[in-house]
């Protein structure tokens, strides 16, 4: 298989016409990052009387390089998403379009490639965008929580509004004259509540926080004027 689409390379190489980095589906999309296929031979390339192979190591070096296996040509991925300069030295050109296969030159090009100012342009541009992908991540998490929250929120005062307008309906008293939790008798509402949540699985797993269980005095007057 691999032995196959190599030797397809061999003959067409980069110059399948297109010229357009899109088609190259072998290699990285913005998402993915960059394509480092790790094998143990690359296809060959004869250079006058020596056989010259991309290396594997050089992913070590160099976390933007790609390699194209149908093409048997490397890229910068950096460059190739995120350059926004027409790049003058040759190799930079290829890096980023039509795809780089001097193996014998490589290691040199791409230590010179990565200095070079378009590069680290690119690299800058690479960086901002995985940022930005971070950043949205944990914003639509925050919001996952957000309505989570709201959600729960809501069940809990539809049960504090439904006690509150039974007692008003009723024309009972709401409070007690002791409220605390030790007390035998908490007042109406609060004895609703509890005898509520002894049926009710919702209110026995939601903690309300602390600022906001609408069961002071202060909140069930403003609860009555609205039921
Ligand atoms: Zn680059």
């Amino acid at each position: 298989m691999r032995a196959e689409s190599a030797d397809q390379s061999e003959g067409s190489g980069s110059a399948d016409g297109s010229g357009r980095t899109e088609n190259q589906n072998d290699l990285g999309t913005r998402e993915t990052g960059p394509k480092q296929p790790r094998l143990d031979q690359y296809p060959s390339t004869s250079v006058g009387k020596q056989q010259r192979s991309f290396q594997k190591k050089w992913f070590d070096s160099f976390d933007w390089l790609e390699y194209s296996l149908s093409r048997n040509s490397s890229y910068c991925f950096s460059c190739k998403l995120f350059g926004k300069h027409n790049p003058r030295a040759n190799k930079d050109a290829l890096l980023s379009t039509e795809g780089f296969k001097n193996w014998k030159r490589a290691l040199d090009s791409y230590r010179e490639h990565e200095a070079s100012a378009a590069h680290k342009s690119s690299l800058l541009a690479w960086k901002q965008y995985r940022t930005t992908l971070t950043e949205g991540d944990v914003v639509d998490q925050m919001n996952v929580g957000n309505v989570a929250q709201i959600t729960e929120r809501r069940e809990y005062l539809r049960r504090i509004v439904a006690v509150t307008s039974l007692l008003g309906k009723q024309g009972i008293a709401f409070r007690g004259h002791e409220e605390t939790d030790s007390s035998l008798n908490q007042g109406n509402f609060l004895e609703i509540m509890k005898l509520l949540e002894t049926f009710d699985p919702f209110l026995q797993n939601y903690q309300a926080p602390s600022h906001s269980t609408y069961l002071s005095p202060g909140s069930q007057n403003g609860m009555i004027v609205l039921c």
